[in-house]
């Protein structure tokens, strides 16, 4: 891949608040954009320079995306796999399709890790009642039913105890009988994230860790750092290192992970794209995860992960956003609104960085 020039266009696919930040760094590095969403008003558009709307499936659309892309990359996990193959056959897509394609599907994901050696929680595939049956029964009766796809912010989940049929079956029915996988409980006493970017030639940079509050499923607050040993940090870094050189990986990456009491890390999951527990880094760090990530599929230089400041990073979801006015008048507060016109409960219309 040669590196782009200035003035080039970086395709994205998506066009939610992390195109939209997405948008923001490379405009300021002196790249255009170019998003493909199937929704008119989305959080990107009104950053862009160009914004084709049709469904993903379009490939009219999708030859005129990438016949205006220099580079592709994608924010949305939920593009489906063959448009990006399709998008492969004639344009540059960084991260590779194939770390779409594990990360989309739960039990693919999961298989990945264990295969590369890396620590998860116990696993098993449930097809049907049998196969759910067996996994509770092996698993000691508690665990959690995930949706193998379109599973996020806790959604497509159900904890289920106890293992007898009529259980399986209504756990299976709160999920419309999907493939699926049932997980065995982690007992963590922290969940952490690690931000991490990698280039073309096999350079990576890590961010510092932040530690990750959730309600509900949905991230709530980061904290930066996480209060880990030295040693926890390394595992962590060696843990993402793994999975980034595995994929061939460009870009910026996001990898959950649960922390228990003895400071043993599990992989909950990886996300192949810039992520809600690294938007600290924009006011934290001299180059935010965006900025990381535009450089990387671009073929630049990466640039330093190194943080200025503690930092609380809180999202602001639903009437959340009204309180921007109030925010504006704390000093060292940094906010982020996404433009979103609607207002709805549970979902993320900005959110606001508290420096110290
Ligand atoms: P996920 O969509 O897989 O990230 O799950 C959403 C949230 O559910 C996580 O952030 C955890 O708080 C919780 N969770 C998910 N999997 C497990 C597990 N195996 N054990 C305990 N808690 C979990």
């Amino acid at each position: 891949m040669k590196a782009l020039s200035l003035g080039m266009t970086i395709g994205i696919l998506g066009g939610g608040q992390l195109a939209r930040m997405l948008s923001f760094a490379a405009a300021r590095l002196g790249f255009r954009t170019i998003i493909f969403a199937p929704e008119k008003d989305c959080a990107a558009s009104k950053v862009v320079g160009n914004h084709i709307i049709a469904a993903y499936t379009d490939q009219l659309a999708l030859d005129h995306f990438s016949r205006h892309s220099d580079v592709i990359t994608y924010e949305s996990e939920n593009v489906p796999i063959e448009s990006l193959h399709y998008l492969a056959s004639q344009a540059f897509i960084a991260p590779h399709p194939k770390a779409l394609e594990i990360a989309q599907d739960r039990f693919f994901e999961k298989k990945f890790l264990n295969e590369h050696n890396l620590a998860t929680a116990p696993w098993w595939g449930v097809e049907d009642q049998r196969t759910l049956i067996a996994a509770l029964t092996a698993c000691g009766g508690d665990g959690l039913l995930k949706t193998r796809r379109f599973g996020y912010d806790g959604k497509g989940q159900v904890r289920v105890t106890g293992q007898n049929r009529n259980i399986a079956r209504r756990a299976l029915d709160r999920i419309d009988h999907v493939p699926a996988i049932l997980e065995g409980i982690v007992d963590f006493s922290k969940e952490i994230s690690m931000i991490a970017a990698r280039g073309y030639m096999g350079d990576i940079v890590f961010f510092d860790i932040p530690e990750n509050f959730h309600k509900y499923g949905i991230l709530q607050r980061s904290v930066v750092p996480a209060n880990l040993s030295s040693k926890t940090v390394r595992v962590v870094q060696e843990i993402t290192r793994t999975i980034l050189q595995a994929l061939h990986y460009v870009g910026v990456i996001a990898v959950e992970f649960f922390v228990d009491s003895k400071e043993c890390v599990y992989v909950n999951e990886f996300a192949p794209r810039v992520h809600n527990s690294g938007h600290w880094t924009e006011a934290a760090c001299v180059v935010s995860q965006f900025e990381q990530h535009i450089r990387a599929i671009a073929g630049w230089p990466l640039g330093s992960p190194l943080r200025h400041s503690d930092c609380v990073m809180q999202n602001l979801i639903g009437n959340d956003i009204m309180e921007i006015p109030r925010l504006l008048e704390e000093s060292g507060t940094f906010v982020h609104h996404y433009g979103k016109e609607e207002l709805r409960s549970g979902r993320k219309m900005g959110h606001v960085i508290y420096l110290s």
